[in-house]
């Protein structure tokens, strides 16, 4: 399989050639045709597997089809920890070279002053963990109701490290119509039921 069978824009896959990727990961190949075709997805998969790029690029892909809302973000990415977040953005903005797009990486240990300034100038695409997150949104600096794509990466990690209460109040904030993207390296049955929780009529897919 190639990536340029997926059905990712022609800008993506431009972007995938300048970082060198050949082949598409059994994850990335299995992935990204249900998330362009805005499915809900449940997707077994560790890190390594190249998962981001199976969310990244089609959502891409996707974000070139609509407008933003009034300086809203459309998409938001919750990650475990500040390093995740960190790697996580910096894949974005490698698929994403070739779309202006503004990210926000919203983590803790480090000031809210830089974080607010992208905020009111508004990004695209926020990457968080989910205190953060929950700060700004309790400080009054953003709005959530133009997101139209939910990550919620490592879920097993978020429910070691308790951050389950945190996701339920977010998915709250959020568009009912949103597209919920679920990714987790193991599968028990507590996340299980997190994800009948957060998704809605799910694909399943498997690395
Ligand atoms: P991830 O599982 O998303 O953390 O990705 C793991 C590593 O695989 C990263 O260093 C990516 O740059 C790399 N990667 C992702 N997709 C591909 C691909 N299709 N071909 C080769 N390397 C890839």
């Amino acid at each position: 399989m190639k990536f340029s069978e997926l059905g990712l824009s022609p800008k993506v896959l431009a972007a995938v050639e300048a970082v060198g990727y050949d082949t598409p990961t059994p994850i990335q190949e299995q992935a990204i045709p249900h998330v362009l075709a805005r499915r809900d997805v449940l997707g077994i998969a560790q890190t390594g597997t190249g998962k981001t790029a199976g969310f990244v690029l089609p959502m891409l892909t996707t974000l070139e089809r609509g407008r933003a809302r009034a300086r809203m973000p459309r998409t938001l990415i919750l990650e475990p920890t500040r390093e995740l977040a960190a790697q996580v953005e910096e894949s974005f903005n490698s698929y994403g070279a070739n779309h202006k797009l503004t990210v926000a990486l919203l983590i803790g240990g480090v000031s809210f002053v830089d974080q607010l300034k992208k905020l009111d100038r508004g990004a695209d695409v926020l990457i968080a963990t989910p205190g953060r997150l929950l700060d700004h949104f309790e400080r009054g600096n953003l709005l959530m109701n133009g997101v139209e794509i939910l990550v919620i990466d490592e879920a097993d990690r978020m429910l070691d490290m308790g951050f389950i209460p945190d996701i339920e109040r977010i998915c709250k904030l959020l568009p009912f119509t949103r597209q919920t993207l679920f990714f987790s390296a193991t599968m028990p049955p507590e996340i299980k039921r997190l994800a009948d929780a957060f998704l809605s009529n799910a694909v399943r897919v498997e690395a």
